[in-house]
């Protein structure tokens, strides 16, 4: 387990595990634990989509952030487009981004995280708009 700090002082606990982890995920946030599968222990872009998460749970205090996401589907489309861009913004830093990157977590959040039924492309130009932040 690796201890990161959000906002200079709040702890983000680390796991390195292949367990409790949905199949299709490299890595689940959970409050403050972010659990990432062992074959991407080295991957500081998935890293960063979890510390969002942590960074957002904080902001909302733990028990609000938690239940917005079980109850609201939108809270849940802004807050994986926001992980999602600051894992692009990671790759464009570091000249680690490809093309196919955008495509890749644009079906990914309309897989799995579209409660509101939102098309494809409203996804990417949401995506692209949160860039800009
Ligand atoms: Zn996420």
């Amino acid at each position: 387990m690796r201890i990161k700090f959000v906002y200079g002082i709040l702890p983000a606990f680390i796991i390195y595990t292949d367990k409790f982890l949905k199949p299709q995920n490299g890595g689940e946030t959970r409050l403050m634990f972010i659990m990432i599968r062992s074959r991407f222990k080295d991957s500081e872009a998935l890293l960063i989509h979890g510390l969002t998460h942590v960074k957002q749970c904080y902001r909302l205090l733990i028990i609000p952030h938690g239940l917005l996401l079980r109850f609201s589907g939108r809270y849940e489309q802004k807050i994986e487009l926001e992980a999602y861009a600051n894992q692009l913004k990671y790759h464009i830093d570091t000249n680690t981004f490809t093309d196919d990157k955008i495509d890749i977590f644009v079906n990914r959040i309309y897989k799995y995280h579209n409660k509101m039924g939102y098309s494809k492309e409203r996804i990417r130009k949401l995506l692209l708009d949160k860039l800009k932040d």
